[in-house]
């Protein structure tokens, strides 16, 4: 007789500004695929990848959001069941750094984590190939050491460093299913349904 285990399902979610590049981090992590053509995320979307942890298999369920004002409604159901979330600017957009203290806040009252002071957030600075750098390597550490985040930058558009932002999600979240998940079931419950271009075998 076969066993069937499906794989833990860790859901992690891109948040801040449109067009700071959330589809396509997210494209080139999941589809090692690049466009420069412009698509404002309607709604939101997600992949679904497995990755190994720690000897375990997870679903890494990645979810973008669109970030325009008139989306902003979706937030509640959408933050919810986080286990971790990936603050997303564009180094070349000073606005869209500044925009993170929001989008944290808004995250921490619309997607009620259990445990606010401890939920995992990691700061993405994306766009790294222009040179018209408008915010600092060290600015942005400033702030993640304030909130207590963890800070990647990289290039979707050069694919670098594309990696290493999702597997900290991973294992952040991973934690945060076992603190959280493990006993509260209710709450942090998720489905996996069929992502757009990605299907695994995640069932949980
Ligand atoms: P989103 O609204 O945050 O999902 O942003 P998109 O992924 O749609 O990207 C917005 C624009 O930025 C698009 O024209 C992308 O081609 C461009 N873009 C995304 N990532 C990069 C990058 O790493 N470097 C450069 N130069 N452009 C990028």
């Amino acid at each position: 007789m076969i066993e069937w285990k499906s794989p833990i399902c860790l859901k992690v979610i891109l948040i801040g500004n449109s067009g700071v590049g959330k589809s396509s981090f997210m494209n080139r992590y999941v589809n090692h695929r690049f466009t420069n053509m412009y698509r404002a995320t309607i709604g939101t979307d997600f992949l679904t990848k497995e990755v190994n942890i720690d000897g375990s298999t997870v679903a890494l369920q990645i979810w973008d959001t669109a970030g325009t004002e008139r989306f902003q409604s979706l937030g509640t159901p959408l933050y919810r069941g986080s286990h971790c979330c990936l603050l997303v600017f564009d180094v070349t957009s000073r606005a869209s750094f500044t925009a993170l203290e929001v989008w944290r806040k808004e995250f921490l009252v619309q997607g009620e984590p259990l445990d606010p002071e401890g939920f995992p957030f990691i700061v993405l600075g994306n766009k790294t190939d222009l040179s018209n750098r408008e915010v600092s390597r060290r600015q942005a550490l400033q702030w993640c050491e304030q909130i207590g985040a963890q800070y990647f930058e990289g290039s979707a558009k050069d694919d670098v460093d594309v990696e290493k932002p999702f597997m900290t999600s991973a294992q952040a979240g991973l934690q945060q299913y076992k603190k959280h998940t493990l006993e509260n079931t209710g709450h942090f419950q998720i489905t996996c349904k069929q992502p757009r271009e990605t299907r695994n075998n995640c069932q949980c």
